[in-house]
């Protein structure tokens, strides 16, 4: 199969080219201004041989520079979970723009946003930019000191205190070094050992995380309720449940980062599962694209972090960013959240989120390959391993960066977008059955390209 899937890609590459001239004309022209020629580097860590170029895009379709049309079902990574560019969302900012962006002061709506989106579970919210959403959550509670248990293989947006990972060396003798704590490799510039303020365990293993609270070092344990970013790892039957009372038992604040889970449902897993953290933090497709973050917390804690800050002499208190918590993105935020994530909207992406799953799951059967989709909600992932991985190194193992290169492109020059890196399909609520059927007959039609070669 790898063997087929480098040839493919080869070809796929070929193809890419051909059928995107303009994006070559514009990769060129990039060049010159941004490293790697793109905004941001990771932009470049695509299989494509260059950039592709986005002219347009609204609902669950865009258009690239060379006029071809897409079904996307990697929406901006998660950042347009509810769709491109939603009407109501658009016109609530532009209106938002016309009065005032950023004011720096206060602001109205929050008991619509609490209402909303805490859905009874937390008391209180603050807003912020991006992952300073953990960052922040992480700062409150080190008010009341210690380190924080975090999920071998997490990753929770560029947040230092989550960046470690757990060594393995397959087939190793060196019992010492399996398992142990390390700061993550691909981190550029990291002079702090961070392995001295957080410490990670393997997923699912509820024996590994009471063995760490028990030690009484550990003021928060960090986590999504299912690891999304070392492929998918979901929770083991109530495995999440269990956190939550290992937390209590031992006194330590469980942060839930629902900034990808919150595909599960409306309102996200945790209110889906009934579970109650000391913070929730959720971020990316909150604001219909625009940079935003949120974090709400218990009343315990909120009483905890006023005497904190009544505590602390005046001055920084690492808690801020300028810009976070400005009208526009406010603004944005309650529009997605009240008009575009509605529980209409996710009827309909979990309906088809399942007929998705169910199809891929046919199609992986009728080539008999060891594969399978994992799905939270209305979120999906490829994984090339027979059963789901329970922890982040069997995930790893599961990996296998040319089959899913191939894979990627093969659909990209069919006009059918996967998120690049780990082949994760999301239905937005703009998504319909042609979608659907669109990818389906491109997968298998690459799934023969892959099997016949
Ligand atoms: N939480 C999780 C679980 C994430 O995967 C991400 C980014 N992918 C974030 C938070 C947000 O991170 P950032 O603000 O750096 O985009």
């Amino acid at each position: 199969m790898t063997n087929a899937s480098k040839q493919l890609l080869l070809e796929e590459r070929e193809n890419f080219i051909a059928l995107h001239p303009t994006s070559q004309i514009l990769a060129k022209q990039a060049a010159k201004h941004f490293l790697y020629g793109v905004p941001m580097h990771w932009m470049n860590d695509w299989g494509t041989p260059t950039p592709l170029f986005v002219e347009s895009a609204a609902g669950a379709h865009f258009t690239c520079a060379d006029g071809i049309d897409y079904t996307d079902f990697c929406l901006g990574d998660t950042g347009a979970m509810f769709g491109h560019s939603p009407l109501g969302v658009a016109k609530a900012i532009a209106n938002r723009l016309y009065r005032y962006a950023s004011i720096y002061t206060g602001a109205k709506r929050g008991q619509s946003f609490k209402r909303f989106f805490w859905a009874r579970l937390l008391a209180v919210c603050q807003y912020c930019n991006r992952c300073q959403s953990v960052c922040f959550a992480l700062r409150a509670r080190s008010q009341i000191a210690k380190k924080v248990l975090v999920f071998d293989g997490c990753y929770h947006g560029t947040v230092g205190d989550a960046m470690i990972d757990m060594a393995f060396i397959d087939d190793s003798m060196l019992e010492n070094i399996n398992g142990k704590n390390i700061n993550r490799k691909s981190l550029l510039g990291q002079v702090q050992d961070l392995t001295l303020y957080s410490q990670a365990a393997p997923f699912n293993d509820l024996a590994a995380i009471e063995r760490a609270l028990k030690t009484n070092h550990f003021a928060a344990l960090l986590t999504e309720p299912a690891l999304t970013n070392s492929g998918m790892v979901l929770p083991q039957d109530g495995f999440i449940e269990s956190l939550r009372a290992l937390c209590t038992k031992y006194c330590t604040l469980l942060i839930l980062d629902e900034t990808h889970t919150i595909s599960t449902a409306h309102c996200g897993w945790a209110k889906a599962h009934n579970i109650t953290s000391d913070f929730l933090v959720v971020g990316k497709p909150i604001a219909g694209g625009l940079p935003a973050a949120a974090y709400g917390f218990s009343a315990e804690m909120s009483k905890k972090m006023k005497a904190a800050k009544h505590d602390a002499p005046p001055g920084h208190s690492g808690i801020g960013k300028t810009l976070s918590g400005n009208m526009m993105t406010l603004t944005a935020i309650y529009a997605t959240l009240t008009e575009t994530a509605s529980e209409a909207a996710y009827r309909h992406m979990l309906t088809l989120a399942r007929l998705l799953e169910h199809q891929l799951n046919e199609a992986i059967s009728a080539h008999k390959l060891l594969w399978n989709i994992s799905r939270m909600g209305a979120r999906l992932e490829l994984q090339f391993c027979k059963t789901k991985p329970i922890n982040a190194k069997q995930a790893r193992a599961a990996q296998n960066d040319i089959i899913e290169s191939a894979i990627h492109l093969f659909l990209l020059n069919r006009g059918v977008l996967l998120t690049p890196f780990h082949n994760m399909m999301l239905v937005c609520p703009a998504t319909n059955e042609a979608d659907v059927s669109k990818l389906i007959h491109t997968f298998k039609a690459c799934l023969q390209a892959l099997t016949s070669a």
